[in-house]
């Protein structure tokens, strides 16, 4: 999953799954937009997953969309979706358990005049991280000076990646932690609409008892991430 926008550690993770014979499947609903040392996040698993949901950095009201360079898989995915139903000139023959999810034409109308406007609101989400980079930097780093501990520190992608920041995300030091309540319960009141991160999945009532490794950091960050303000209209 390429959480908020930022592009995951590949390289990392394409050697893990070569080592393990594991199939790669990329999350890539958040970061559409954001390449991973000049490739497309979501295109170098076996199968990638792009959202087009409301809160998505483009929308065409709600779906989807996968990526693979696979024809058979993708050929595969297209007869699943689409009810299984096997092409036939007058019979209507399912051979498999099949899904309706096929995207309405008005949909993917919208959907294209968005795509029209991705660079775009790549650019003006990567203008308002450099805004509140240096927001941040007045705020904090010239009253600490050189510390390595500011008590926030703003998520960038490393250079050799563009992230498209689809949303701005802080993260406070282990230190103040437990001020992560106040601090969103004090900038909803001064009318911004800050956010925790999403509960993490082993936390939900479905899954508490299901098996997991330790989630140490998962939850280290769960504790310590606040989503700021990150429309692209506020970066033009
Ligand atoms: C939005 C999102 C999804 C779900 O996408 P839908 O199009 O709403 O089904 C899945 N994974 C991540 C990481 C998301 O942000």
């Amino acid at each position: 999953m390429h959480t908020f926008g930022q592009p995951s550690d590949m390289d990392g993770l394409i050697a893990l799954a070569h080592d393990f014979n594991l199939a790669l499947v990329e999350d890539a609903a958040e970061s559409l937009g954001s390449l991973y040392r000049g490739r497309h996040t979501g295109t170098m698993g076996r199968l990638g997953a792009l959202s087009f949901n409301g809160n998505k950095i483009v929308t065409c009201g709600g779906g989807g969309a996968l990526l693979t360079n696979d024809i058979a898989l993708a050929d595969h995915a297209k007869h699943l979706s689409t009810t299984a139903k096997k092409p036939h000139a007058w019979a209507y023959v399912h051979d498999e358990v099949g899904y309706n999810f096929r995207m309405p034409n008005l949909n993917a109308a919208l959907g294209c005049a968005q795509l029209e406007q991705l660079t775009t609101f790549v650019e003006s989400k990567n203008k308002l991280t450099a805004a509140y980079a240096s927001a941040i930097e007045k705020q904090f780093v010239s009253l600490h000076k050189e510390s390595p501990d500011l008590p926030i520190r703003l998520l960038r992608a490393p250079s050799e990646n563009r992230c498209n920041y689809w949303l701005q995300t802080i993260l406070l030091h282990p230190s103040i932690e437990q001020q992560r309540d106040e601090i969103l319960a004090a900038t909803n009141a001064a009318g911004y609409a800050t956010r925790p991160a999403w509960n993490l999945l082993h936390t939900l009532a479905p899954y508490t008892t299901a098996p997991r490794a330790p989630l140490s950091i998962g939850e280290s960050l769960w504790r310590r991430i606040i989503n700021l303000p990150s429309s692209a209209g506020l970066g033009q």
